[in-house]
Parts: C-alpha cells; sequence; structure tokens
C-alpha cells in the first residue's frame, strides 16, 4: 500500500538577544521580567534541535539608535532617519537608551546561560553598522543589509524556526515577521519571550497570527514534537560553533550586496 512519506521537520531554536542591557535588574534597556525567560530557554536547548542559533544585538558607541547620538533627543522618543541607500525615503525610528555596545558587558549572554552556550551553532550579529537600526535577525529596518542567518538556516536545511527571547515587540516579532516571509514555518514559543511594553502581548499575537505565525505554549506537546525529531545536530555544524567565544568577531566581507 502507498505510504504518504513524512514530511520533513527539521526545526530550529532561535535565540533572539539575550543579553544583559535588555535583562532586569541591571540592563540600560530591560524587558519587565525578561529573566524569567532564562531557564525556559535553557530548557529548550537541551532538546534536539537541528540547529541551535542565537542572535545579539551588537552596536559600536555612535550608533545612531542611540539617543544620546542626537542633540536634544530623549530616549524612546522617535526621530526621522533618511535611508542609508540615499533614495531621499524617511522613516521615523524610536531611539533608545546605549544599549549592548560591542564587547561591553550590556553585550553578553547573562550568566544564567553560560552552561548552555557551548550548544549554540551560530551567533548572529547585527546592529553594528552604525547609520541604521535593525530589530529582525536578519536584516536592518531598510531591507538592505542582510545578515548571514538565512543562509545559515538553508545552510542546515531547516523547515521550522521556533524563536525566543527579547524582545517579543521589537526584535523577536520582527525577526519572525521576516522568517516566515522567507518561507521557514515560523512559531514563537510564549514562555520564552516577553514584550517591553506588559500590554502589547494581544496586539502583537493578533499580527503574528495574521501573518500565519503561530505562538505555541511550552507544553508536553511541544516538546515530545521536538524530541521525536530525527534529525540531530551532527558534528558538521560545529565547524563555526560560537560557543568558543562570547565576544564574536564583526564580520567584514560578509555584507550582502545591497538589493536594488
Ligand atoms: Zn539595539
Amino acid at each position: 500500500m502507498f505510504k504518504v512519506p513524512d514530511l520533513p521537520f527539521k526545526p530550529a531554536l532561535l535565540i533572539i538577544d539575550l543579553q544583559e542591557d535588555f535583562l532586569p535588574p541591571n540592563g540600560s534597556l530591560a524587558v519587565p521580567g525578561g529573566r524569567d525567560v532564562i531557564p525556559v530557554i535553557t530548557e529548550l536547548m537541551a532538546l534536539p534541535w537541528h540547529a541551535i542559533i542565537a542572535s545579539k544585538d551588537w552596536h559600536p558607541k555612535n550608533h545612531c539608535s542611540f539617543a544620546a547620538n542626537h542633540v536634544d533627543a530623549t530616549p524612546f522618543s522617535r526621530l526621522p532617519f533618511k535611508s542609508p541607500a540615499g533614495t531621499g525615503e524617511v522613516k521615523d525610528e524610536m531611539v533608545w537608551p546605549v544599549h549592548c555596545v560591542q564587547s561591553s558587558r550590556g553585550a553578553e549572554f547573562p550568566e544564567e546561560f553560560a552552561s548552555s552556550i557551548d550548544k549554540i551553532d551560530h551567533i548572529v550579529l547585527k546592529g553594528y553598522l552604525t547609520d541604521r537600526e535593525y530589530y529582525s535577525a536578519f536584516q536592518d529596518v531598510w531591507g538592505l543589509h542582510h545578515t548571514e542567518l538565512d543562509s545559515v538556516l538553508r545552510e542546515r536545511d531547516i523547515t521550522d524556526v521556533y524563536i525566543v527571547g527579547l524582545a517579543l515587540d521589537y526584535c523577536v516579532y520582527n525577526t519572525a515577521v521576516d522568517s516566515m516571509a522567507l518561507g521557514f514555518t515560523t512559531h514563537i514559543i510564549r514562555q520564552g519571550t516577553m514584550p517591553v511594553d506588559p500590554n502589547a502581548w494581544d496586539s502583537v499575537t493578533v499580527k503574528l497570527q495574521s501573518k500565519g505565525i503561530e505562538v505555541v505554549n511550552m507544553n508536553d506537546e511541544l516538546v515530545e514534537r521536538i524530541s521525536k525529531c530525527s534529525s540531530r545536530r551532527n558534528s558538521t555544524v560545529g565547524g563555526d560553533s560560537a560557543a568558543a567565544s562570547h565576544r564574536p568577531v564583526v564580520p567584514s566581507q560578509s555584507f550582502h550586496p545591497i538589493s536594488s
């Protein structure tokens, strides 16, 4: 009898910006309750994902998203920014307290995460180009500079992306939207993320669902599904293991060409 072949299921765990500056009590841009996601994420990391990838916000000191780098601007206000492509297009963007400056304490993973860091296959840096904001771990807000995240997922034949980390209403949301648009079945694990604005849960969930992105619970069903994953990570992905260094080097030659 004809048997319908099982669809491939190669899930990746994508951990967004789990960095001290986004965590209470000392983070300069701490997400309320942000530390509560750490045990959830470390528990998830014990499962047999096909890949575990983490992103880091990684800004130079003179980054344009810091209010301190603009005359008379206060954190959490909005300023107009011109497109780095020189097209004259202007976007209003929020400016923030100084955060996640390259190689600073605030840019580090939290201590509670230390024993899990060697499970990370690759660290994606974002935010290192001075003249533009990044929320998504895939690209800047203009869609001009693309990180290596898409190719890292494709090299590993990933089918499903499960996203956790900080913060739900900015970097997690925008990463999820791009992930889905790039063709990955995309899920956000509710207990593994928190919003900057505690009231944002409902509105963000509705927007995600309208784009086909599922918000799933960290429950037995999810754990069981990933646990059954036969596509265990193998040694071939170890070559670029990010575990050896908590201070990744900003890539200098990996910029994708500016899209037209
Ligand atoms: Zn940032």
